[in-house]
């Protein structure tokens, strides 16, 4: 059974774990770095991007979390991506600085706390392309995406999902809503990188 980590320092971390869970994954909190050791992949949630910042380096998680999303693959949501991201335009934080986006925090203004509009979706590898109910709360966007990224999701033309390699990063909580397509995406990239994995060890053996 697939094993995923939802970090769950601070935020919607409970609502991933039911999520996975309904789809049939084994999803487990976690929040020390030893947790991460026999982990398939990484759940980041969305809450405040500043506070599990600082919690990452009280729980001493930030350097495990760098190597765990260097290599195994992520979804980010929300605070999630800009945790993923290389840097923030505004004020330093601690970041993992996995994927190479700048992202925008509260871009939608700080007296939007929140709302939800539907999303134009074009998810990467397969020929899904379809409008997701996006819920946003004080949400990022993406400002600027290097050559490795694609942009996957986008809202009024703004840039609110990106995708590098093994890194799936959405600006947006699809955790909160009933619909189970991007989990669903995210537990078969999964797989598929477990299994190709499993390939590159068997020919090397
Ligand atoms: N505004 C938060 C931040 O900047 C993100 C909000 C969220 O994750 N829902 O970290």
């Amino acid at each position: 059974m697939t094993r995923i980590g939802v970090l769950a320092l601070q935020g919607a971390f409970r609502e991933h774990v039911h999520a996975l869970s309904e789809l049939g994954a084994d999803a487990v909190e976690v929040r020390l770095p030893a947790e991460l050791d026999d982990l398939d992949a990484l759940v980041i949630p969305g809450g405040e991007s500043t506070t599990v910042g600082k919690l990452m380096e009280i729980y001493r998680l930030t350097e495990p979390l760098r190597r765990f999303v260097a290599e195994r693959p992520v979804l980010g949501t929300c605070a999630g991506l800009i945790l993923l991201a290389r840097r923030t335009t505004g004020d330093e934080q601690p970041l993992l600085g996995a994927m190479d986006v700048v992202v925008r925090r509260n871009a939608f203004g700080r007296q939007v706390h929140s709302f939800e509009s539907p999303v134009e979706l074009s998810l990467p590898g397969t020929d899904m392309e379809f409008s997701f109910p996006g819920v946003f709360i004080r949400a990022p966007w993406v400002e600027e995406v290097g050559p490795d990224v694609e942009v996957v999701a986008t809202w009024e033309g703004h840039i609110v999902g990106v995708f590098q390699g093994h890194l799936l990063g959405l600006a947006f909580h699809p955790e909160l809503t009933e619909d189970r397509r991007i989990h669903r995406f995210f537990l078969d990239m999964v797989e598929k990188e477990s299994e190709a994995k499993l390939a590159a060890a068997s020919v090397g053996a």
